[in-house]
């Protein structure tokens, strides 16, 4: 068992080391980059759709998306007005840095003020690949259920923001929305979170204002 603990130990600082250069690489074109997480379902393409409706006069946004399969996310967001590019991870569920540093190859950085990456749908492993990005945010809805912080403590723990998706549904479903919060809060005490609804666009507003302070205080140091 200690031979296999410290393979994993060794995969992830490499991981880290290669995280760290991807930064220095965002840094040198200012980039500000955020990594998207969720779980399969949740609305990381349909957040990215509406975040670039709104910011796509005022930044030039990039966009990565990681899927085990297709191209369809990237294709909404190139859609959507967004320098795209597509990683399919062959399998694998979760990005990590060697695969972000393979998709930033095919953007160009110096055309770019935001960066945002679409992880692989999973609640489990994306938290344990760093990536390089600025700010790792986790996007959760009300059908998945208030339970989730409870059974998926790492994802929680380590996000610097909170999207909590499809609000528009409560009226008909039991999430109990102070349970939520309660769990989110044992995990990642005083985490900024934006309720909102993707389809309504009932909340969007914080969140986008959450994005523009991000970007601008990035730019000013
Ligand atoms: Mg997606
Ligand atoms: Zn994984």
């Amino acid at each position: 068992m200690p031979e296999r603990v410290s393979v994993v130990e060794n995969i992830l600082s490499a991981n880290d080391r290669l995280a760290d250069e991807i930064q220095h690489q965002l840094n040198e074109s200012h980039v500000f980059a955020i990594n998207l997480m969720a779980s399969p379902g949740a609305g990381k393409t349909t957040l990215i759709e509406r975040t670039i409706e709104h910011l796509s006069g005022l930044f030039r946004i990039g966009m990565i998306n990681g899927d085990i399969a297709t191209s369809l996310d990237a294709d909404r967001a190139a859609a959507a007005g967004a320098q795209a590019v597509q990683i399919n991870t062959g399998g694998e569920c979760h990005l990590d840095a060697v695969m972000l540093q393979q998709g930033l190859r095919k953007l160009d950085l110096t055309q770019l003020d935001l960066l945002l990456v679409e992880n692989v749908g999973n609640l489990v492993c994306p938290a344990s690949f760093r990536l390089g990005t600025h700010k790792s945010v986790l996007i959760a809805s009300t059908p998945e259920g208030d339970d989730k912080p409870y059974k998926y403590p790492g994802m929680y723990r380590g996000v610097d923001a909170l999207v909590i998706n499809k609000i528009d549904l409560l009226p008909y479903i039991s999430f109990d929305m102070d349970r939520f919060r309660q769990g989110v809060e044992i995990l990642n005490p005083g985490v900024i979170t934006f309720p909102l609804s993707c389809r309504t666009q009932d909340g969007i507003t914080p969140w986008i204002d959450w994005l523009v302070f991000n970007i601008q205080n990035y730019r000013e140091k």
